[in-house]
């Protein structure tokens, strides 16, 4: 009898044991988790700081304070803001939202709230950027990129949404090849007048278009008109949404561009262009096709078109340019 006791006393122990064990690993996980994540946002930051794109904040400057280690960061996580502290985040960010001054090339900008669904999409946040929930996801996100967790989207964390982005842009910029490229039909196209020459699109860019395209009529919330006798997934001839305003531009069209513009801070006009690539396309997502205005931009950021594309291209292999809300390049899967 004591011999069975002692023998049930020793399974207790080490069943005890192996409990707390498995406490300690499921209690380290999230830490560890973070700790990648952590690491993934500073390479998207090398990443961006090599990018060579013409447009790129040359101001920005990555946060020397991001040399963590995993002790700095398990003391980060547990920095919760206060209710206090994220309800004045969130007044500042209503202030933020329309007034904060900041620079794109040499253009002076005012407030983010045009990029309002991008930041959302950023933060993985449904929140309004009013609300205290917004200012929390703010900070999650801060102290991942090693920001200091203010709930504030200020000009430092700003600018480092913007470093993100333009980091997930494409890299490969050199000119397409003639084989590389196809002519699309012109019912595809925003201008049904538009010249043969300027309906080339790269291959691959194309399918991925089409594919998106099927993708966005079945979606019924956005009252996309479908052609009647056209193929499965085919946009009506009267639907403008979705329809390319541009796609591949030669050299000597972006030149041509550029001398009738000389003044416009267009990316579609920039020096090292992407829609050389043909992987570049400006699609039709409302207001005046390609119009950087502000009051333009205002209004195309809030289509439920552009809203589905911020939610949805990533999946067909298309990346934002964030500046130009039409302007999206096929990076692959
Ligand atoms: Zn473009």
């Amino acid at each position: 009898m004591r011999h069975f006791t002692f023998k049930i006393g020793t399974i207790l122990l080490v069943l005890a044991a192996a409990f707390v064990v498995m406490a300690v690993v499921l209690l380290d996980t999230p830490g560890r988790s973070r700790s990648k994540s952590v690491k993934l946002g500073r390479d998207d930051h090398e990443k961006t700081l090599s990018s060579t794109d013409t447009l790129h904040t040359a101001a920005f400057q990555v946060n020397s304070k991001s040399a963590f280690d995993v002790g700095d960061i398990a003391e980060l996580n547990n920095l919760k803001l206060t209710s206090s502290m994220l309800s004045a985040a969130s007044k500042r960010n209503a202030q933020l939202r329309y007034e904060l001054n900041w620079m794109f090339g040499r253009k002076s900008q005012r407030g983010w709230y045009l990029y309002a669904p991008l930041i959302n999409s950023l933060l993985h946040t449904e929140k309004d950027p009013l609300s205290t929930g917004f200012a929390s996801s703010v900070a999650s996100w801060q102290t991942t990129t090693g920001l200091t967790p203010s709930g504030v989207l200020d000009d430092e964390s700003f600018y480092a949404m913007i470093s993100y982005w333009q980091g997930r842009r494409l890299k490969d910029r050199s000119a397409a090849q003639p084989d590389q490229l196809l002519t699309a039909p012109i019912s595809d196209f925003y201008d049904p007048t538009r010249d043969v020459e300027l309906l080339r699109v790269e291959r691959q860019t194309y399918a991925a278009y089409k594919r998106m395209v099927a993708a966005a009529l079945a979606d019924r919330s956005l009252g996309l008109a479908r052609n009647p006798k056209g193929r499965k997934g085919e946009l009506a001839a009267t639907e403008k949404y979705l329809k390319i305003v541009s796609a591949y531009r030669t050299r000597e069209y972006q030149e041509q561009l550029r001398r009738e513009a000389p003044n416009s801070g267009s990316a579609g006009l920039a020096v090292n262009s992407p829609h050389f690539t043909g992987r570049a396309l400006d699609l039709y997502v409302g207001g005046d096709p390609v119009d950087t205005l502000d009051s333009n931009r205002a209004f195309q950021v809030q289509t439920r078109v552009y809203k589905w594309l911020v939610r949805n291209a990533e999946r067909f292999g298309f990346r934002p340019y964030f500046y130009e809300p039409w302007h999206w390049e096929y990076v692959g899967r």
